[in-house]
């Protein structure tokens, strides 16, 4: 296949080398030996007693008039021959002999595409119908085409050309045309096949099709285009590689047809255009307010018990040092319980009149007993009794973000616990440093907190606005 394109190549410089007459003379005996041993013997696979047919040198090239083709799929389809039906199952590498009665031929014909209408149909070839193939300077008309995809398309020519054969196949959207499925072609269809299934499995977790496409046929994207300080985004990028952001290197992990990662913003992050690859950020200001909290003489001792604080935090990075390397929900995230809001996210706290941090989780006032709900599909990274977050759940939703549920009274999963969505997790508390019952709750992604609001009722693929829509005020 190389060959041939290199053979092209230069014959367009209009000035063919000794090298290339001598590479297009061993090229046409190899072809002619090919053509051959196909016209005469179209099946090649073993017969019953295991033997493969034998080609007979001196035959004469004598050209079958190819009547139809169809091709089911990337793998299955058949040609109709004046002298008889061959089909395949390898998209085209091997022919076989079939019996070629009208009830076979209809079962064969149904219209069935790779890439269906429902899923990505935006990936579908349907729209190609060459009227003509160019290969190696000459033009043959074109009788009957078919495309599985804009790479991958198939052509009948007109009858009495006299091209080197009547089917004739690309695997680059019609750029280059092969009279045969080599063991090349046949790679790249199978890449084909495998791209499209990636991409059949990316779009299922957009909003929508369109979303799907608008995603996945941009170099960058960013999810959603448009966020705050302390919101997280999901950046898709149609190839491996990292970003930097905020003084942070972030690996773009493969999922799908394309290559992700969460981008947390920080509390400090200025209001603003932030190119990411050729795509656009803009971030909002967002006003935070100001939390003023008495506590015991006992609880604020708490605080200074730094080396329990300290094995904690060991466990907890730990925990969160690792993700699965795929998102692991397939629908929206819910609320873990209907509580009472009495902390929103990234209120500046004061404690008993000394600045104490940025409160960057929720926190929901229940009844103590009250069941807690898994958030979304994920794995349990660590479920145990912490000094200040009391009876604490850190769930893995993959690719790097994690949701942490806080002061339980009661554990109800261990690590290494597959949840779903809306499974009980445990029991709403007041353990560790905790004021009264409440559920103390946020995301990390790549070990930031980050607003949980944002994923309510959504999921990170949902914040991606369709086409056209405008961003929201
Ligand atoms: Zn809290």
């Amino acid at each position: 296949m190389k060959l041939e394109r290199k053979a092209v190549h230069k014959r367009a410089a209009g000035k063919p080398s000794i090298r290339y007459r001598i590479g297009l003379g061993v090229l046409s005996v190899l072809v002619c030996a090919a053509v051959i041993v196909w016209f005469q013997f179209p099946v090649m696979a073993p017969d019953a007693s295991g033997s493969v047919t034998a080609a007979s040198p001196k035959a004469e090239v004598k050209k079958r008039e190819l009547l139809d083709f169809h091709m089911d799929n990337l793998t299955q389809g058949w040609a109709l021959y004046s002298d008889g039906l061959v089909t395949t199952k390898d998209g085209g590498v091997h022919w076989l002999a079939s019996a070629s009665d009208s009830s076979t031929l209809a079962v064969l014909s149904s219209e069935s595409a790779v890439v269906s209408d429902e899923t990505v149909s935006w990936m579908s070839g349907k729209e190609q119908n060459p009227s003509v193939i160019h290969v190696q300077a000459a033009d043959y008309k074109v009788f009957k085409s078919q495309f599985l995809t804009r790479n991958v398309g198939w052509v009948q020519l007109e009858n009495g050309s006299n091209a080197e054969a009547p089917l004739w196949v690309t695997v680059d959207g019609g750029v280059t045309w092969h009279p045969k499925v080599t063991a090349d072609i046949a790679k790249e269809m199978e890449a084909e096949r495998v791209r499209i299934q990636a991409a059949v499995k990316e779009s299922a977790f957009y909003k929508e099709q369109e979303t799907a496409q608008k995603a996945m046929e941009a170099e960058w994207a960013v999810l959603p285009e448009t966020a705050s300080p302390g919101d997280v985004v999901l950046v898709r990028h149609g190839q491996p590689g990292e970003i930097t952001w905020e003084g942070k290197t972030y690996k773009l992990e493969p999922f799908g047809a394309g290559y992700f990662t969460y981008l947390p913003m920080s509390l400090a992050i200025k209001p603003g255009s932030y190119p990411i690859g050729d795509s656009m950020l803009t971030i909002k200001a967002k006003k935070f307010q100001t939390q003023y909290l008495q506590v015991t003489k006992q609880m604020e001792t708490m605080k200074q018990e730094t080396k329990r604080i300290d094995e904690d935090q060991k466990k907890i990075d730990k925990a969160r040092s690792e993700s699965q390397g795929e998102f692991l929900f397939s629908t929206n995230f819910i609320k873990p319980i209907e509580g009472i809001l009495t902390t929103p996210y990234g209120y500046t706290r004061y404690v008993n009149g000394k600045f104490d941090s940025s409160h960057r989780a929720l926190d929901l006032a229940a009844k103590e007993g009250t069941p807690i709900k898994a958030t979304n599909d994920g794995i349990v990274a660590l479920s145990e009794l912490l000094y200040l977050t009391g009876n604490s759940i850190y769930i893995d939703h993959g690719m790097g973000l994690f949701s942490q549920y806080a002061h339980l009274s009661e554990l109800r999963v261990k690590a290494g616990d597959h949840v779903k969505q809306g499974d009980i997790i445990g029991l709403v508390g007041t353990t560790g440093f905790s004021t009264g019952p409440h559920l103390h709750f946020t995301f990390w992604a790549h070990n930031v907190p980050v607003n949980p609001d944002l994923f309510f009722d959504t999921t990170p693929f949902h914040w991606l606005p369709a086409p056209g829509a405008n961003p929201p005020q």
